[in-house]
């Protein structure tokens, strides 16, 4: 009898209902956005089926089961969870404390408690989803979180994970000490044919991704410059790429966006002296940019200096012309913010500022969902509320394709159809 019960329902809603009807949860908000079309659904409700999205649509589309439990959203908006493609579990804001001092006095043990209440933050925040671009200095610990998660040990985003990152000897930091003292860096070190082990060394540590600094303010005068030669970038792509490893470059000058894009990276983090030939040239080559407009912020609020002095001011505003250039040009945004360097928990301040700099809401917020979930390869996952997908979802008071801010007042997470908030 049970097996003709599920029977029937397999063929009447097309999932199967095997692991019980009590399983499922109908989420009613006012309106959904869908993650990819600009205008929010309304009367729309969402059927969550165990982990997964299993219907989506009016009341008499979706037909839900009789005994599914009913979570009544008065008010907001439903949405896919938030994707952020640039994250530090493992840094905490410098005004706490500098990046050297975490770096180097900070313990590893401390740095991995802090990371854990950072990723509970960002959950509860509505990110169900980020790329953690490097542990500075912690080694492998974003490997162990990242499990940690998933087994449900502490509570958190989904995880991708570069492990140590690549520096060029020399290039990185803590630096400015006695030329005769090795200090630990905040990278691993490599070049020329050193780079291939580097990267399968950290492949076979459990990165997701594999990401190196294009460039980083090395030498004698003040900028960013390119810290890899163009053979050397392309040798970490083929390498990662045979094991079917993305590869993602820091990168904040022209020459060193071009290599990095020339090389065959997926993504450019930060970019802030990108112009419109080169943001053309990402655009051509389908290299996705994260803009790290939030951490401009937060570095211009911690060493910006005297606002008065008109410094302070310079950064954003050479931010925002590149930001512009990029906007113009065509280049896939990702929302990327470099969390860590500011506070974690406050992440939806990245997607203030793209609205802020020139993206419409519903643009940003694709940014944030569907377009970030396509650039990390997990658009069969998530980033998007859709029949099928993993029930990665977040109601939030207000609509934020109206008013942005929205995103500040969370009212429900769910992962994986786990409920981690709800009114
Ligand atoms: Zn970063």
């Amino acid at each position: 009898m049970r097996q003709i019960f599920a029977i029937l329902f397999v063929a009447f809603f097309g999932f199967d209902t095997a692991k019980g009807a009590e399983k499922f949860i109908l989420l009613k908000p006012d309106r959904v956005f869908d993650g990819i079309t600009a205008t929010p659904h309304t009367a729309w409700v969402v059927l969550v089926n165990s982990e997964k999205i299993a219907a989506v649509g009016t009341l008499g589309d979706v037909k839900p089961p009789t005994d599914a439990k009913v979570i009544e959203l008065p008010g907001t908006t439903l949405m896919p969870g938030l994707i952020d493609a640039h994250s530090h579990l493992l840094l905490h804001p410098y005004d706490e404390a500098k990046w050297d001092d975490q770096v180097l006095k900070e313990p590893l043990a401390e740095r991995i408690c802090r990371a854990t209440n950072h990723a509970r933050a960002n959950l509860l925040s509505g990110f169900t989803t980020m790329r953690d671009l490097g542990t500075e200095g912690a080694g492998f610990a974003d490997v162990g979180i990242k499990s940690a998660i998933e087994k449900g040990i502490i509570p958190g985003p989904r995880m991708l994970v570069t492990t140590k990152a690549i520096v060029a000897t020399g290039s990185y930091a803590p630096s400015e000490f006695a030329p005769e003292h090795r200090i630990p860096q905040g990278a691993q070190e490599a070049d020329g044919q050193d780079l291939c082990t580097v990267v399968r060394e950290q492949i076979r540590a459990g990165a997701d991704w594999i990401k190196v600094y294009a460039d980083t303010p090395h030498g004698p005068t003040p900028g960013a410059k390119p810290a890899f030669s163009l053979e050397e970038l392309q040798l970490i792509v083929a390498t990662a790429r045979d094991a079917g490893v993305p590869v993602v470059a820091h990168s904040q000058s022209k020459e060193g966006m071009r290599r990095a894009a020339l090389a065959g990276v997926e993504t450019i983090e930060h970019g802030d002296a990108g112009d419109a030939e080169v943001f053309k040239l990402m655009a051509e080559r389908k290299v996705g940019f994260c803009p790290t407009l939030a951490a401009v912020e937060a570095y211009q609020r911690y060493f910006g200096g005297d606002p008065a002095t008109g410094k302070a001011a310079n950064r954003m505003m050479a931010k925002r012309a590149s930001f512009k250039a990029a906007l113009e040009s065509g280049v896939t945004i990702i929302n990327g913010s470099d969390i860590g360097v500011f506070a974690h928990g406050t992440g939806a301040r990245e997607i203030e500022l793209l609205v802020d700099f020139g993206m419409t809401p519903a643009q940003a917020l694709q940014s944030a969902t569907s377009v970030a979930a396509k650039a990390l390869h997990l658009q069969e996952k998530v980033g998007a509320v859709k029949a099928g997908l993993l029930a990665d979802l977040i109601a939030v008071e207000g609509d934020p394709t109206q008013e942005i801010g929205a995103l500040r007042k969370v009212k429900l997470v769910m992962k994986g159809g786990t409920l981690y908030k709800q009114p």
